[in-house]
């Protein structure tokens, strides 16, 4: 159908975001997510995804669905205040709270909706302060501005910024103070200094978030995250994680006490107003975390790949930034190049995505690729190859 042409804006946008080279073009997969996988109608290795463990596939997790499905049925119909919470999603929070060693955990849609929600219904007040690193996933920046606090950003990292933040005089007079900081960076791979932000904050009365999105299932004993990584789960208030990564299914949690998840339970937006998981999903989430209790040789493969890859990067001369976990960029600085780059490496059978403005800031446009615990060698000896060949063809590397 012709757009209509109260709604003639919506062509004038899309051409604006095709000049800029940000209109998104969907990829498809045909077949499961693998380190391996048919893309596009080509097979490629994957360097895209964050199948970190190589589980979206797994038999034992399918089984687990399957079976969910044939005791609970598809679907919840409800949210989980009114009639959508069954037993098999209180199962999940129980496990969750022992693999974190917290009093209680609570599970939401997705990662996204679970940082909006603590946002949204810890800072509810004008009073209240928000210090967020300007790196922050999109679902903190949303969130908040969904609360009612004033927000402070400091550079990525910094803190003598965050520090000058706690002392000034509008944090003397703040009611709550909340620090909310990614435990690995998406799109740098870097970590947070959580030992110093938890100092700051238990120095000058504020309580911690970390979104440990990227570190579930990957940081940490077994997985359990940055804060277990550096020895602080008794000092980090407020842990969040996804189960829509390592974990491979969809949804996620808080992490915390006993009091953090009632509340939430009780006035989280997302969690009273949109349906809870289907019984598979939540049966998925159940097998991955008995995964990654009982296997971490797959971690421990993860990270050996994550480094054998680095290192071959960065042997070609590639910059791969600040990168300190499986997530490893490859610094290009120019919207094009980068678009190039990849679109190159696709046709070379390597599939790395790249990062542009507005993702990342001007000048920082690169390629991100996130290895598997499932890539062979030859795998990541075939991808080194082709970023060889491509990267040279490009001037991106001597
Ligand atoms: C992916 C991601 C999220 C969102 O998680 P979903 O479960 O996919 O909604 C939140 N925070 C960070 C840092 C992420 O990388």
């Amino acid at each position: 159908m012709v757009t209509d042409k109260l709604m003639g804006f919506l062509d004038e946008e899309i051409a604006k975001l095709k000049s800029e080279g940000r209109f998104v073009k969907l990829r498809i997969l045909e077949g499961p997510q693998e380190p391996v996988s048919i893309i596009d109608g080509k097979k490629v290795i994957n360097l895209t995804s964050n199948n970190y463990l190589d589980l979206a596939n797994h038999p034992a997790l399918k089984k687990a669905a399957k079976a969910a499905i044939d005791k609970y049925g598809v679907g919840t119909a409800a949210v989980r205040t009114i009639i959508g919470t069954m037993d098999i999603h209180m199962a999940l929070e129980k496990k969750l709270a022992e693999f974190k060693g917290t009093e209680a955990a609570l599970v939401f849609q997705s990662g996204f909706t679970v940082n909006v929600a603590c946002c949204q219904s810890l800072m509810t007040d004008e009073k209240d302060l928000l210090i967020s690193d300007e790196l922050n996933h999109a679902s903190i920046i949303d969130g908040g501005r969904l609360s009612k606090a004033s927000r402070k950003i400091y550079p990525h990292k910094d803190m003598k910024a965050l520090k000058t933040i706690l002392e000034s005089s509008e944090a003397q007079g703040a009611r709550r103070k909340m620090i909310v900081t990614d435990g690995v960076f998406s799109m740098d791979g870097d970590l947070a200094p959580l030992p110093q932000i938890v100092e700051l904050a238990e120095k000058h009365g504020a309580f911690v978030m970390v979104d440990d999105a990227h570190a579930s299932g990957v940081m940490g004993k077994n997985g359990r995250g940055t804060p277990s990584h550096f020895g602080l789960v008794d000092r980090v208030q407020i842990q969040i994680g996804t189960l829509s990564k390592a974990v491979a299914a969809i949804g996620g949690y808080v992490a915390g006490s006993k009091s953090l998840c009632d509340y939430l339970a009780s006035v989280g937006r997302p969690f009273g107003f949109s349906s809870s998981h289907p019984p598979s999903v939540t049966a998925t989430c159940i097998a991955a975390l008995d995964i990654l209790m009982n296997e971490p040789q797959r971690i421990e493969k993860l990270w050996s790949n994550a480094r054998y890859f680095k290192e071959g990067l960065k042997r070609l001369g590639f910059d791969t930034g600040g990168s300190e976990t499986p997530i490893t960029p490859v610094m290009v600085g120019d919207t094009a190049r980068a678009q190039k780059f990849s679109g190159r490496l696709f046709e070379e059978g390597v599939f790395a995505l790249s990062i542009c403005y507005p993702t990342v800031p001007r000048g920082k446009d690169r390629l991100r690729t996130i290895v598997s615990s499932g890539h062979t060698e030859k795998d990541l000896d075939f991808a080194l190859e082709k970023f060889a060949k491509v990267g040279k063809e490009l001037g991106i590397r001597e």
